[in-house]
């Protein structure tokens, strides 16, 4: 088994219950799943659109990461995840990142980890250290909370207190 973090964000539809079902289809194949609060963010790079709803979620998976990735774009698509749309970085339903892979440094077409954009970003961050705040990037060996205080406010609030386990009360 190998621990994994996998970010869930989305802003179309009914955004909790979209990031609520993805969690749901994720309990078939990771087990000791942990969601963080959820965070309310702005939108970044592609600026007309809503706002996103962002967890990040962490489990131990039998799966290769390859194996993972195909299960995550399976649950994008049954969440309605339009890939054709026009616009990159565009309004989604459901988007599922895999942030880390255990340990794993892995570079190929359809899957990079520890995933490119994850230190730049403080809606994956943030839920991310709340969850283990120990956790190093595997390119630098380095703790991730050091981006943290490099990159500027990028309008991420929190807005629950739920775990995983009250989810569903
Ligand atoms: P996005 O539209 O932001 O969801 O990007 C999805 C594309 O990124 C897919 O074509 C994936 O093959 C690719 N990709 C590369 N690395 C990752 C990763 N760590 N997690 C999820 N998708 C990835």
């Amino acid at each position: 088994m190998t621990e994994v973090y996998i970010g869930i964000g989305g802003n179309l539809g009914e955004r909790r219950e979209n990031i609520k079902n993805a969690i749901l289809s994720l309990s078939d194949f990771i087990v000791d799943l942990q969601c963080s609060d959820f965070y309310r963010t702005d939108p970044m790079d592609y600026l007309e659109q809503d706002y996103f709803l962002n967890v990040v979620v962490k489990g131990k998976t039998s799966l290769s990461p390859l194996e993972l990735l195909g299960k995550t774009q399976v649950i994008e698509r049954n969440g309605g995840r339009d890939r054709k749309s026009k616009i990159p970085k565009g309004p989604r339903t459901i988007d599922l990142d895999i942030l880390l892979y255990g340990n794993e440094i892995y570079n190929t077409e359809d899957l990079i980890l520890p995933h490119p954009s994850m230190n730049m970003r403080k809606f994956v961050l943030i839920p991310l250290l709340e969850l283990d705040s120990t956790v190093k990037d595997p390119n630098s060996g380095l703790p991730l909370y050091i981006h943290l205080e490099k990159i500027e406010m990028q309008g991420v609030y929190c807005c629950s207190l739920n775990s995983y386990n009250n989810l569903f009360l």
